[in-house]
C-alpha cells in the first residue's frame, strides 16, 4: 500500500534501517540524562537549523505532538487573550483548545478561497496571534509575505504559526514569526510521536517574564531543561534519533521546496483538464504546495477511494466537515516520483 494520506503519511524508506541501527547501538534504551543523549539532541538541533534555515538565535524544543504545542503555547505564552485567525478545521481546533485554557481568546475566520488580508488583521488587544500556515483540512496556505505583514502591523504581539503539514516540505521564513511548530508524521517523513516547537528570542523573553510553571510541559521548565540539551520528561529518544538521521540525509530545504512546488504544479496541470475530479481550492494564490484536496460528486469520490484502496493507493479522507465532499493527496517529500506517476495512471479513467 502506498500512502498518500496527509498524516500520518509515507515514511522514508530508510526508517527500518535507522531502527535496526538504533537497536544495535543501544539507543532504544538510552538514558535521557546521558552524555550520548545530549550529543544526539545537540546534533539534531544543529541539523534542523542548517537544513531548514532556522535562525541560529532561535530555540528548538522537543514535544510529542502539534496538539501538545497548542496547549503549551496557551499555557505559557498567553495571560489574557490570544487571537486565532483561521479558515479551516485545524486552525479552529487550535482556537477551541486555547479557549478552554484562556476563555477570552478570540477567533477571526476568513474565506478559504481568499488570501488573508493583513490590512484588516490589525489588533489593538491580545498578546499572541495564531496562524495556520498550511491548513491541512482544506489545502490552503498563508504565504511567508503575509506572515511578515501580520507581524509588521502588530509589532507588540507575538506571532505563532502552526506549520505541521508544511515544515520540512517548503521554505518557511522563520524570522517572520516568534513561535513555529510541527509534528514529524507529515513532511518530515517520520513515524508519529514527536513534534518540534521553535521559539524566537522574543518568545523566550516572554516565556521568562510570564514564568508560568504549573505543568510538566510548562515552557519555563522545557526551556530550562533544553538549556542543557535535555527534556523535562523522558522523550521519544527513538524519534529524535530518527529525526537526526533523516535531517543528516535530506537536502537543504531550498532544494526540497523546488521539488514540492514542481510536483504541486504537476498535480494542478493533471487535474486542470478534468471535470469529475477537480481541485477543491480554485485560487492558485492560496493553494497549498503540500496537501492537494480534490472534490467531485460524493458517490464518485466514494468509488474512487475504494477502487484506489483495492489497487494499493491510500488516499486521504476529506477532513471533518469536508469528509464526504473531498479527498486529499499528500504532496510530501518522502513520496517518490514513480509513486505519483502510478497514482496518476490509476486516477486517469476517473477524471
Ligand atoms: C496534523 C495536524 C495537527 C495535529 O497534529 P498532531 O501531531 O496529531 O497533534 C495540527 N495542525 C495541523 C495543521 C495539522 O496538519
Amino acid at each position: 500500500m502506498i500512502s498518500f494520506y496527509p498524516g500520518p503519511s509515507r515514511v522514508y524508506d530508510e526508517i527500518p534501517l535507522y531502527v535496526r541501527e538504533a537497536h544495535k547501538k543501544g539507543i532504544l534504551s538510552l538514558n535521557h540524562r546521558s552524555e550520548e543523549f545530549v550529543a544526539i539532541s545537540k546534533r539534531t538541533v544543529k541539523l534542523l537549523k542548517e537544513k531548514l534555515d532556522i535562525p541560529g538565535t532561535y530555540s528548538i524544543f522537543f514535544t510529542s505532538s502539534a496538539t501538545e504545542c497548542w496547549e503549551m503555547i496557551a499555557q505559557s505564552l498567553v495571560q489574557k487573550e490570544s487571537i486565532h485567525i483561521y479558515n479551516g478545521e485545524f486552525g479552529e481546533k487550535w482556537f477551541d483548545y486555547t479557549r478552554r485554557l484562556i476563555p477570552q481568546s478570540r477567533g477571526v475566520s476568513f474565506d478559504c478561497e481568499k488570501e488573508l488580508d493583513s490590512d484588516s488583521s490589525v489588533f489593538s488587544t491580545g498578546e499572541l496571534i495564531c496562524l495556520t500556515q498550511n491548513e491541512t483540512s482544506n489545502g490552503t496556505q498563508i504565504s511567508n509575505k503575509t506572515i511578515r505583514q501580520v507581524k509588521k502591523t502588530n509589532p507588540n504581539h507575538l506571532i505563532a504559526v502552526d506549520a505541521t503539514s508544511s515544515m520540512a516540505g517548503i521554505w518557511l521564513d522563520f524570522k517572520a514569526a516568534d513561535v513555529w511548530f510541527a509534528s514529524v508524521q507529515k513532511c518530515f517523513g517520520l513515524p508519529a510521536g514527536l513534534a518540534l516547537l521553535i521559539c524566537s528570542p522574543r518568545a523566550i523573553e516572554r516565556i521568562t517574564s510570564i514564568g508560568e510553571a504549573t505543568h510538566y510541559n510548562s515552557l519555563t521548565f522545557v526551556k530550562q531543561m533544553m538549556d542543557k540539551w535535555q527534556t523535562s520528561c523522558t522523550p521519544n529518544v527513538m524519534g529524535i534519533y530518527m529525526l537526526m538521521k533523516v535531517m543528516s540525509h535530506v537536502e537543504h530545504i531550498g532544494e526540497i521546496e523546488k521539488r514540492s512546488i514542481k510536483r504541486y504544479q504537476k498535480w494542478m496541470e493533471y487535474l486542470g483538464g478534468a471535470n469529475k475530479l477537480v481541485p477543491f481550492i480554485k485560487n492558485p494564490k492560496v493553494q497549498s504546495f503540500t496537501v492537494v484536496p480534490v472534490t467531485g460528486q460524493q458517490e464518485w469520490l466514494v468509488k474512487v477511494k475504494s477502487e484506489a484502496k483495492k489497487r494499493g493507493f491510500l488516499l486521504g479522507e476529506g477532513y471533518g466537515r469536508l469528509k464526504g465532499s473531498s479527498f486529499r493527496i499528500a504532496n510530501f517529500p518522502a513520496i517518490k516520483e514513480k509513486e505519483i506517476r502510478s497514482l496518476q495512471r490509476f486516477l486517469s479513467p476517473y477524471l
